[in-house]
């Protein structure tokens, strides 16, 4: 039986070969000649974007024929193709047929290393939040995606996280007491990062104990919690929660009574018992008080959910390497994808019988009615993928998390204002970004065909621009076989 957690995720630190470095200044170096003519952030040259539909952010229909004006990397102009006069000396890009929308936000990754912050850009995502690093490691990807020495997306991270017993990500911080936590809290805040990162196993006390150190020091806190309840953390001022599914909110949407043992769904030590799972579908009720319990306490208090819906598919579909390829790793680095397929099975359900496996996967639709419920009941839900963890692509996952979302009951144009102005909003930096709005930073994403017809169609990507900065996937990728 193997240990299995999430976030038990392979960390990539800046450790890149010679033969790495050449190949990335090489590229560096033939992208800006491709790009410095439309690079409207360096001359101040005015940049139009001509006749393109665009899909806001903030879920108002399509507008067809319009135009975008970029100046410095922002947006100074929205208007239809007629409205006004495009000035000789602007660089114009006509993109009759194309669409777009605002930079997506990855809500989950703990993958950041110069090759998948480039691979992340590449598949549209313009903005990122760790969840959980090492704190040195994740602030200095920070600051160089910052400054521009890595090409890739914002970053905004949590540090290492802090739980109640040992775990295997290789950066966790284990407290007993309440004057540890919060001692590790101010300890933490010291080095930089943007919010604190608590785990499973806390006990509520501990949980209420890092909230308020935390916010006193002007931080926000992120849960991936089990052993406390959503409830109890939202109504004690979390800010943000994360998987829907096997952790967090499980065993409190059961009935007090028959809860107890259901709590070993949301802290596995050994693994997730599949059979405990699949009594766990058969007790839930989703039209139960519990629901509408948390519900109320997550809208009330403003708390903000990532379900992580593709990290419960890889797992539960972790018997079948059809479904795995759908993940395409090989858009992860190389040595990874290696890994996962060498493994074949994921690792957190590999020990799981077929019989198993197969009920497992007739429960997913109830996680998929979980968020829809939650999102109905005005959560501010975001998108989030775990990347990092087994055939959790950097890029791609997130765009399978689209998907899933869409097929929890969400409209696409929705999807689409998750994907990227909930994910600025719950960041608290929407208003610099996440939206299509006269302003904003144009960090945007051009897409050959219409996303709201087809969720699938945020894949069609024909460039993005990240602070008024043009870059196209094939270049951002061109170190990848396929
Ligand atoms: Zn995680």
């Amino acid at each position: 039986m193997r240990q299995g957690i999430f976030c038990r995720n392979i960390m990539f630190g800046s450790s890149i070969t010679k033969t790495m470095k050449i190949r990335l200044t090489l590229l560096i170096c033939l992208f800006s000649l491709l790009y410095l003519p439309v690079n409207s952030t360096e001359n101040g040259k005015l940049l139009v974007l001509e006749d393109v539909t665009i899909i806001d952010g903030l879920g108002n229909l399509p507008q067809p024929s319009s135009c975008i004006f970029i100046k410095e990397g922002k947006i100074i102009r929205i208007c239809k193709k007629d409205d006004f006069k495009i000035p000789k000396n602007a660089q114009v890009i006509n993109l009759h047929d194309k669409y777009v929308i605002p930079g997506l936000v990855e809500m989950h990754t703990h993958m950041f290393n110069e090759e998948v912050c480039k691979t992340m850009l590449a598949f549209g995502i313009t903005t990122v939040r760790i969840p959980a690093a090492s704190p040195k490691e994740s602030t200095g990807m920070r600051s160089k995606t910052a400054s521009g020495e890595v090409i890739g997306p914002r970053i905004l991270t949590a540090g290492d996280l802090i739980d109640g017993r040992e775990s295997s990500t290789g950066y966790s911080l284990i407290v007993k007491t309440e004057e540890e936590i919060r001692e590790t809290v101010r300890q933490q805040a010291k080095t930089g990062i943007d919010y604190i990162k608590l785990y499973s196993s806390l006990e509520p006390v501990l949980v209420k104990a890092a909230i308020d150190e935390a916010h006193s020091l002007g931080l926000k806190v992120i849960g991936h919690l089990g052993k406390t309840s959503w409830t109890f953390a939202a109504n004690a001022g979390i800010d943000s929660l994360c998987h829907s599914a096997m952790s967090g909110p499980i065993w409190e949407l059961i009935p007090v009574e028959k809860r107890d043992k259901f709590l070993k769904l949301s802290c596995p030590i050994k693994g997730f018992n599949p059979n405990l799972f699949m009594e766990w579908g058969e007790t839930f009720n989703i039209d139960g008080p519990e629901m509408k319990e948390l519900t109320r306490a997550l809208v009330d208090n403003k708390v903000v959910v990532d379900p992580t819906l593709v990290m419960m598919e890889a797992m539960i579909w972790g018997d079948d390497s059809n479904y795995k390829e759908i993940l395409e790793p090989d858009f992860a680095p190389e040595n990874i994808a290696k890994g996962w397929r060498k493994e074949n099975l994921h690792l957190y359900t590999s020990w799981w019988s077929e019989e198993a496996f197969v009920s497992a996967k007739k429960l997913f639709p109830t996680f998929s009615k979980i968020v829809k419920r939650l999102y109905d009941g005005g959560v501010l839900i975001t998108a989030g993928t775990d990347a990092g963890n087994p055939w959790i692509t950097p890029g791609v996952s997130l765009h399978r998390e689209f998907e899933l979302l869409n097929n929890a009951g969400i409209p696409a144009l929705e999807v689409i204002m998750i994907a990227t102005y909930n994910g600025a909003k719950a960041l608290d930096i929407s208003d610099e970004v996440g939206s299509i709005e006269v302003g904003k930073q144009a960090d945007l994403v051009i897409l050959n065909s219409n996303p709201v017809e087809n969720i699938k169609n945020t894949r069609k990507i024909e460039s993005i621009l990240k602070n008024g900065k043009l870059y196209k996937p094939s270049v951002l990728l061109s170190n990848k076989s396929n």
